[in-house]
């Protein structure tokens, strides 16, 4: 890298940047001021107080856009014990150790909280079995699909939950044995935990600092964020996190029926996120009018979609309502999309938002798990695309691997951890699995000057994704990552 002094925030020159499906040919400059591309030619030269960096032939891309994410879940699993890891065995002993230890920099220091548990590693878990492993300090576990907290007695005292006056709904959520005495297990029940964290003063927002920073070193430049229930405290929690320069990239916030619609420079509001739950289906007649409502406020739809019967739930309220004239709907994961409603999606105008990355992290447990038609059916991305689906790549953090460059490489090889391959007639080319998160079109004068410089140049870039190193990342023409 060639820089010259000062550099000038405001102007950027990236010299020499390789032939890729952005620039045809090599010899192409980019200039980015005030934010935006400004220039783009093979006669730009350095101009006094701007800042240069030298591709040096390393390929130039749009910034990537991970389509979905929960920033503050990731934040908060990164400083939690992680229940997959190590021997299963010891995980009592682990949570008591993290018990005994300081916690420093978690956003409830008293509290231990686990993630990732599979029934795999030690059963069934309810409050019992948790205040056997730790009985005098409050611990929550998060199952790894996210739809479940177990919370030991303690948690579950200083949480006030059993004497709440709850609405119906809930209720439901909080499983209660034959002698009506809470379990533990709390199901999608994050707003209420979450509330009563707050409420009883025993959670803090997580710190995002490190998390933003490891997305820039990716190339990251914005993400859109997919919690449900993300509301006008998140939007305004996530921009004052952005004024302070502890996250980088802009934000699309989803969530729920009451964010309002907004758009700052860094952070607007994206669809209503309405999630499916195979075991407690909502009602289709008022799926059905939540999703009309949401086109008529001009706001698009996003379905939390895992099995196939969540599918056909999609199908049948997007058949229904049709597809609004600008905002495109939504279909989350679709994990598992038999053939025959592929050309329904197309013919619905969805996007499908995918994470390969899972067939890596998970498809050793998949491949036990599934049945072979299942498997088949598994996070599909060629015969989408050939069939003119539209396909958005992501990480589901925490749920799924953060790194993009590792998703990628999963959707051109399919293969598992242990290298198993899954599906492999849905593997689809480098190319088209770095166009997953980000729109090659994108470098052109009046567009935002969100970008990433590899170290490398294209063709050896493609040829083995993960090992893609992001020497430069800018967001609005701002550097966010440069090499130590
Ligand atoms: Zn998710």
């Amino acid at each position: 890298m060639t820089s010259s002094s000062p550099p000038n925030p405001d102007a950027v020159l990236i010299l020499n940047p390789g032939p890729s499906p952005c620039f045809a040919h090599s010899g192409q400059h980019v200039r980015c001021a005030g934010g935006q591309i400004t220039e783009i030619g093979d006669h730009l030269r350095p101009m006094a107080r701007e800042h240069c960096i030298d591709a040096g032939g390393g390929a130039l891309l749009p910034g990537l856009h991970d389509h979905h994410i929960h920033l503050l879940a990731t934040a908060a699993a990164r400083a939690s014990l992680d229940c997959a890891e190590g021997d299963p065995s010891h995980l009592p002993q682990r949570i008591r150790n993290r018990a005994k230890g300081s916690n420093s920099g978690h956003p409830d220091p008293t509290w231990v909280r686990a993630i990732n548990y599979h029934e795999s590693i030690a059963g069934e878990l309810d409050r019992h079995k948790l205040d056997e492993w730790l009985p005098d300090q409050p611990l929550r576990i998060q199952h790894s699909t996210g739809s479940m907290w177990v919370l030991n007695s303690t948690a579950l005292e200083l949480l006030d939950l059993d004497a709440l006056d709850l609405k119906l709904n809930d209720h439901n959520r909080l499983e209660r044995d034959s002698n009506n005495r809470l379990t533990g297990r709390l199901f999608r029940a994050d707003e209420l935990l979450r509330e009563r964290l707050q409420h009883t003063g025993n959670m803090q927002a997580p710190d995002l600092t490190t998390l933003s920073r490891e997305l820039a070193r990716f190339g990251v430049t914005s993400v859109t964020d997919t919690s449900a229930t993300n509301s006008q405290a998140e939007f305004d929690l996530l921009h004052a996190k952005q004024q302070r320069g502890e996250l980088l990239q802009r934000v699309r916030l989803m969530g729920n029926a009451l964010l309002p619609p907004k758009k700052l420079p860094l952070i607007h509001t994206g669809e209503l996120k309405l999630l499916l739950d195979e075991a407690a289906l909502p009602d289709i007649d008022q799926l059905i009018e939540q999703v009309r409502s949401a086109h008529q406020h001009n706001r698009g739809v996003a379905f939390h979609c895992v099995t196939r019967i969540e599918l056909a739930v999609v199908i049948s309220v997007l058949s229904a309502t049709g597809a609004h004239p600008e905002q495109r709907d939504r279909v989350e994961h679709a994990s598992l999309v038999p053939a025959n409603t592929i050309e329904q999606l197309r013919e619905l105008g969805v996007q499908v938002v995918t994470q390969p990355g899972l067939i890596h992290s998970r498809g050793d447990r998949y491949l036990k798990e599934l049945a072979s038609d299942e498997l088949e059916q598994l996070y599909r991305l060629r015969s989408l695309l050939d069939n003119n689906v539209p396909v958005a790549g992501s990480s589901d953090a925490p749920y799924g691997p953060l790194n993009p460059w590792l998703t990628m490489q999963c959707a051109v090889e399919r293969r598992t951890l242990g290298a198993a391959q899954i599906g492999a007639g849905e593997a689809i080319t480098a190319e088209q699995a770095i166009s997953l998160y980000c729109d090659y079109s994108a470098i052109t004068p009046g567009q935002p000057a969100d970008l990433c410089v590899l170290s490398k140049p294209w063709s050896d870039a493609t040829a083995r994704l993960t090992d893609t190193v992001v020497s430069h990342t800018l967001r609005g023409g701002e550097l966010i990552h440069t090499p130590t």
